[in-house]
């Protein structure tokens, strides 16, 4: 059996395997399994070390370990060390562990999916957690002329943008790519807490959303509303996860399967101890889901 899964904190919410097992069944590797390994920040480092000898080839990392991730792997790529964070593990038989990002190059395959081409223009960049840090990397490395980060808590939006060479601003500017990468959406009527109203966003050619719900996020909703094109979280969800399961299989990952396992949602497993009485189910705050 070679094993999957993705570790987090809470992460009984993920979608992530319900995708990864659709897409391991259609292309007939019927000896892969993946699932969630719900994992408290204090034992983060032991859960990881213990995964290779366990029959794990592979996982994916999301809130709160993802820069935690990156320090305890024995190597990673340029792209996750700029970012400051890993969200995908591969393991190698003798157990040593390679980090990567790939939420920077899934968020770009899926503004490019959407046929928004970055380069040579201005974004504005709502959050300075780690989702905004690879999204800001990603728009940089994709040429955008100008990148723009506002965050609730000003201080982390000017450290964010020192770090990677762009610019923070204290209120929303104009710009022809809206993207949320703030926790904001989850919740009906949520919208409001952002700092643009629904009818300025019509300005924005093009509006992303990280953050996914069942029915879609009220910010997607107006943005549509307004004409503009569309982003939203499950197609992020959809393409970094794709990329990850390339790089474990070496097989080219079948998207629309994947997309349409993830709009589902969940699928209750039988191995999988994020989808009972769990304390891990116990302390799930949506507002921090998985991914
Ligand atoms: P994070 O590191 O915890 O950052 C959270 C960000 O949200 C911070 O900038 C925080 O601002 C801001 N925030 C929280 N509550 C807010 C409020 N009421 N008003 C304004 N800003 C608020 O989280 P993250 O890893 O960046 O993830 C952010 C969201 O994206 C999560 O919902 C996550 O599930 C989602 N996500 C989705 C994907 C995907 O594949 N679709 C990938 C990554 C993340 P302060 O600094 O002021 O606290």
């Amino acid at each position: 059996m070679k094993r999957l899964g993705v570790l987090g904190w809470p992460v009984a919410h993920s979608r992530s395997p319900a995708m990864h097992n659709a897409a391991l069944a259609a292309l007939g590797l019927k000896d892969w399994y993946y699932q969630r390994l719900p994992a408290p920040p204090e034992v983060f480092a032991e859960t990881v070390a213990g995964l290779p000898t366990a029959g794990f080839v592979g996982a994916n990392v999301t809130i709160p370990h993802k820069e935690a991730a990156l320090a305890l792997a024995d190597e990673a790529t340029p792209d996750a060390r700029a970012i400051g964070a890993a969200n995908t593990l591969a393991f190698a038989p003798g157990g040593a562990v390679a980090a990567s990002n790939t939420d920077a190059p899934g968020f770009l395959a899926a503004l490019r999916a959407a046929g928004h081409d970055p380069a040579g223009q201005t974004a504005l960049v709502l959050g300075a957690g780690g989702s905004a840090r690879a999204v800001v990397y990603a728009l940089r490395e994709a040429g955008a002329a100008r990148v723009v980060v506002w965050n609730r808590t000003g201080d982390r939006a000017r450290a964010l943008a020192t770090d990677l060479g762009v610019e923070a601003a204290d209120r929303p500017i104009a710009a022809e790519l809206l993207v949320n990468c703030t926790s904001v959406g989850l919740a009906d009527g949520e919208f409001k807490e952002l700092p643009v109203d629904a009818d300025a966003l019509g300005t924005y050619a093009t509006v992303a959303d990280l953050v996914y719900r069942a029915g879609g996020t009220g910010l997607v909703a107006q943005a549509q509303r307004r004409g503009c094109t569309v982003v939203d979280g499950l197609e992020v969800l959809v393409r970094q996860g794709a990329m990850s399961f390339e790089a474990w299989t070496g097989l080219e990952a079948p998207i629309d399967l994947m997309r349409a396992a993830a709009a589902r949602g969940a699928n209750p497993d039988a191995h999988d101890p994020g989808t009972s009485d769990s304390p891990d189910r116990r302390a799930a705050d949506p507002r921090r889901a998985g991914c």
